[in-house]
């Protein structure tokens, strides 16, 4: 249902024809019994309106799929798609974070009998690294207290014995996209001693500088930050958010590969350039939740 029309259903009173409610009977499920599609539902993150039409046809290419993939439009940015092989939506949902037009696509799969209405669509998996932590390799417990600090903790890229590919801590976690994204964690030690890690995101598209949202550059915010329009103050979300993949030194691990590969304003978000018309580059290095 359209958002607009509920907003505006509440305006106005309803007849009384209009007001009576038709009590379903209890068995009576989200979808046909025959139905076997598989269903994800999907927002992408942006305030300004994106165009229905252009967003599948950009979607199409880029997920790829090897079955039928259907897309039908629910309400503003917000997109219902039902897939029919369960390995076209497994790669799908672990190449997260994607992007449209370099604003997020918010995915998350629904269960069988879930309702449209009862998804929630707030958080994001995105890898992210912790720099700066004073360990020389990670005990086991660590992970999840600092993901649990940037968001709900999923798995670290970790080997049994706790290295890391490069001095970082790299975490897959999910990211609520209601709240700005986190720069620091504060890790106090049994002595008193206070570390502060900061994070980098992997495959982070348009943020807002001033305020650190997803939803909206700064050119939309509307926090009234006073560093806009003030050139000596410090950009407080800037460029210094985003990572590449790790890689060990010396290594020449990761494959770059031009955007025209993928064509259109849709891919797995990527870039490392927060300004131009679409991501120049993105990374394939085969992201696994
Ligand atoms: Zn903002």
């Amino acid at each position: 249902m359209d958002l607009d029309i509920v907003e505006l259903l509440k305006s106005f009173p309803l007849t009384e024809e209009e007001q009576k409610i038709v009590v379903l009977p209890s068995d009576v499920k989200p979808r046909h019994p025959l139905d076997n599609g598989i269903y994800v539902l999907g927002r992408v993150l942006n305030r300004r309106r994106v165009n229905p039409d252009a967003f599948a046809r950009s979607i199409r290419p880029a997920f790829d799929c090897f079955q039928p993939l259907n897309i039908k439009f629910l309400s503003r940015n917000k997109f219902l798609f039902r897939f029919t092989h369960p390995g076209d939506v497994n790669r799908v949902l672990n190449a997260a974070p994607w992007h449209y037009d370099r604003h997020l696509l918010v995915l998350q799969k629904m269960e069988e009998d879930q309702w449209l209405g009862d998804v929630v669509l707030d958080f994001c998996p995105f890898y992210v690294q912790i720099h700066n932590l004073p360990y020389l390799s990670y005990p086991q417990e660590i992970p999840k207290l600092v993901g649990d600090m940037i968001g709900k903790f999923i798995r670290a890229d970790l080997s049994p014995q706790g290295l890391s590919i490069d001095a970082s801590l790299r975490l897959r976690v999910a990211i609520d996209v209601k709240h700005p994204l986190v720069r620091v964690v504060k890790l106090e030690f049994s002595d008193g001693k206070v570390f502060t890690g900061f994070v980098k995101y992997e495959k982070l598209p348009v943020f807002c500088s001033d305020c650190g949202l997803l939803d909206h550059i700064s050119e939309d915010c509307d926090s009234g930050s006073t560093s806009r329009g003030m050139i000596s103050a410090p950009v407080e979300y800037g460029s210094w958010l985003r990572a590449k993949p790790p890689k060990a030194l010396g290594s020449s691990a990761n494959r770059r590969i031009r955007s025209s590969q993928y064509g259109g304003k849709f891919a797995p978000a990527g870039s490392d350039e927060e300004e131009g018309p679409a991501f120049r580059d993105v990374f394939l290095d085969n992201d696994q939740v």
